[in-house]
């Protein structure tokens, strides 16, 4: 990128984020003079004292933010003064003040009209993701209840805004955005929804970065929607440019009223290199899991499936398969698609392919044991013996360091709890203790614990 094509950008990136005023009589003159990439060094020049003061001071995090997005890492910043080349007026300059006006009353916004039109364009909707194909059960009962809500009244004066929906894969967050986004349109035709995942926000961004457009009409169009649905919203973490842009998309239609729906899966603290700003706002409305099926709603999803899918299948094979297959509901399905492709294809007899099959996906020894945080406690207590006591306590001796630290990354391994719960299951500890002592024994851990961690999990019956 030339200096001047970075000038442009970052022009156009702050004019999005302070009033006309400062931006005529600041913004526009600057100049970016020179940049150097090894030492991470960028100078501006500005046309006047005060406009490297109000560039110092108010407008500094405005500043860093354009520049980090272009650059996409941080650069030490000099101001200098100097003279500013004139640029062209890319706008009709702002009516003069009548007469009787107050001589500083900044010239009014630019009203430009929001994006109405091409809704659907892009949403690409899959027409089967419904909510009348959606079974309910205990797992997906308050998520599935406030995606109706929404649909109903989406935006303002909901409390499920934004509506943040989570879980492991393959249980129906993506099928549920859909719905929401299929029910909005059928009633209100005439609002703009935009539903994309994270992935394709980043690069969508970082495309026009690259082509050095400007971003005003990326900004428009998310920015000026009426719902925003951000599926895998877990994909931008520790991608600080396009964290950095959705965090000022989010903050702009959390402000107008637009209605946020994001997927992903985890709780926004735990989704790693998150920035803690951003997982705070998307727990500002309704933050709430799927679990996987029970048995009922698996047997349920699955006559639901045979039939969209047109196969016959008998009650008792649909049973089996709800029996032995309890992941998610995409296993489910895919379990569903074969038998019914087999028995098709090969002629085989479905009773008899049914077992053949189960025997490939769900091996009896796969199934994975479910064990819960006390049974863990316990167990860790006794492989170190100690008493659970201090295994829960604040002492901080260095014997208790280690095995606090293994129990801690098995119960975040080997179960659905959150680092909040698991603090708590500690005798009530900070939820960042217990993602250092995770991440600790997940990089680097000792041989020692290493040696106790496969000692414990065969006294579990994990192995
Ligand atoms: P996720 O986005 O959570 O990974 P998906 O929404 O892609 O999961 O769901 C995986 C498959 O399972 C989809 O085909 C979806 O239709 C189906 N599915 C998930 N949950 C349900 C449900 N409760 N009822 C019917 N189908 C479901
Ligand atoms: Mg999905």
């Amino acid at each position: 990128m030339t200096l001047d094509e970075l000038t442009q950008c970052l022009v156009a990136s702050l004019e999005t984020k302070v009033d006309r005023r400062t931006f005529e009589s600041l913004i526009r003159p600057l100049v970016v003079s020179s940049l150097d990439d090894t030492a991470g060094a960028v100078t501006l020049v500005v046309p006047g004292e005060m406009a490297r003061t109000r560039l110092n001071t108010k407008l500094r995090s405005a500043l860093d933010e354009s520049l980090l997005e272009h650059l996409g890492r941080p650069f030490a910043v000099t101001l200098e003064v100097g003279p500013t080349t004139a640029k062209p007026r890319r706008r009709t300059p702002a009516a003069e003040p009548a007469a009787g006006d107050p001589p500083h009353t900044p010239p009014a916004p630019p009203s430009v009209p929001p994006a109405r039109t091409a809704n659907d364009v892009d949403l690409h909707l899959i027409p089967s993701y419904t909510f009348d194909n959606f079974i309910v059960g205990n797992g997906n009962r308050l998520v599935h209840a406030a995606s109706l809500a929404v649909s109903e009244s989406p935006g303002k004066g909901n409390p499920y805004n934004p509506l943040y929906i989570y879980s492991d894969t393959g249980l129906g967050k993506t099928h549920l955005i859909h719905a929401i986004a299929h029910r909005i349109r059928q009633r209100r035709p005439d609002s703009v929804i935009r539903l994309l995942t994270a992935e394709m926000f980043m690069v969508e961004f970082i495309d026009i970065v690259h082509q050095r457009k400007p971003f005003s009409q990326f900004r428009q169009k998310y920015r000026g929607c009426d719902v925003l649905m951000v599926d895998d919203i877990q994909l931008i973490a520790g991608k600080d440019a396009t964290e950095e842009e959705f965090f000022h998309t989010f903050n702009a239609l959390y402000e107008s009223g637009s209605q946020i729906i994001i997927a992903s899966d985890k709780h926004p603290r735990d989704i790693p290199r998150f920035q803690e700003r951003m997982a705070t706002r998307l727990t500002w409305g309704l933050t709430a899991d799927i679990q996987p099926p029970d048995f009922e709603t698996r047997l349920a999803i699955l006559r639901n499936k045979s039939e969209l899918l047109g196969i016959q299948v008998k009650d008792e094979i649909l049973a089996l398969l709800a029996q032995r297959i309890k992941t998610n509901v995409r296993d489910l399905e895919s379990a569903l698609v074969k038998l019914s492709a087999s028995t098709r294809l090969i002629g085989k007899d479905m009773g008899d392919y049914v077992e053949e099959l189960l025997g490939e996906l769900a091996p009896p020894t796969q199934i994975s044991k479910k064990v819960d945080v006390q049974e863990i406690l316990q167990t860790a207590c006794e492989e170190f013996e100690i008493p659970l006591s201090l295994m829960k306590s604040n002492r901080r001796n260095k014997e208790l360091i280690l095995p606090r630290h293994v129990a801690m990354f098995l119960v975040r391994e080997h179960t659905q709890l959150s680092f909040e719960e698991i603090g708590e299951a500690f005798g009530g500890r900070h939820y960042a203790t217990i993602i250092k002592a995770v991440d600790k024994v997940r990089n680097n851990p000792s041989q020692e614990s290493l040696g106790a961690i496969e000692r414990i999990k065969t006294r579990l019956g994990l192995k």
